[in-house]
């Protein structure tokens, strides 16, 4: 499950120091996508797979100076039981806060993990508008349950829009607005266009872009915090 260890960042969990565990395959295939390592099968092939039990000693040996875990991928949800045993092992064998970063494909799962209190702060992607979804591999139904769960029974979480260029625009975010109404904050990524899934180089917006979509969705969502992850 496990093909990645970082064991200090600064900036993964909100507010928190943190190590980061990276589980490997996703079924989705956004073609922004960064962690292409963990996603195709010829790279991840090549990597080492970490034991959980080795993981979980790592994260002992840093008690003294991290509060949280990541876990990311990948899409880490994939791993349905593995990844509740080893989100368990954390709780029972740690102290640290736990941070899950999804897709939010597969609501079932996050269900589990809110309602056994195994995950302590939610990342959720909206990739982009919800009839744009098929363009990311993935479908908008099995998101949106998970949208709903996590407003009527969550508190801890932000929803994360990358401002990929041909995926985010007025007219999508538009079409989201529905959907972000209620949620207290939200994280607007920038995106990166050194290593991507899709080959082809995509020019990202510039920062006076950013913060045009910045400020329409600070106008559409009063009541929401915007993060700021794209300077
Ligand atoms: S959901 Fe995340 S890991 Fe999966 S393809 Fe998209 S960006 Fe990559």
């Amino acid at each position: 499950m496990i093909k990645g260890f970082r064991g200090t960042s600064l900036v993964d969990f909100p507010g928190k120091i943190s190590s980061v565990v990276f589980t490997y395959l996703c079924n989705f295939k956004c073609p922004y996508c960064y962690n292409v390592e963990l996603i195709v099968p010829k790279y991840y092939h090549s990597l080492e797979t970490l034991k959980e039990d080795f993981v979980l000693e790592e994260l002992k040996k840093r008690k003294n100076f991290i509060k949280g875990v990541v876990v990311t991928g990948g899409e880490p949800t994939l791993w349905g039981k593995k990844l509740v045993d080893f989100l368990e092992k954390v709780r029972l064998e740690t102290e640290l806060a736990i941070k899950l970063d999804t897709n939010g494909s597969y609501p079932e799962l996050i269900k589990f993990l809110i309602k056994h209190q195994l995950i302590d702060y939610l990342a959720l992607d909206f990739k982009t508008s919800p009839k744009k979804y098929e363009e990311v591999g993935g479908e908008f139904e099995r998101v949106r349950k998970t949208f709903h769960f996590v407003k009527d029974f969550f508190e801890n979480f932000e929803v994360r829009i990358t401002l990929y260029p041909p995926l985010i625009d007025f007219k999508e975010l538009k079409e989201m607005l529905p959907f972000l109404k209620g949620v207290k904050n939200i994280a607007l990524q920038k995106f990166l266009p050194e290593k991507t899934l899709k080959e082809e180089y995509i020019k990202p917006y510039d920062l006076s872009y950013y913060k045009k979509i910045h400020a329409y969705l600070e106008e559409n969502l009063p009541e929401t915090k915007i993060l700021v992850r794209y300077e």
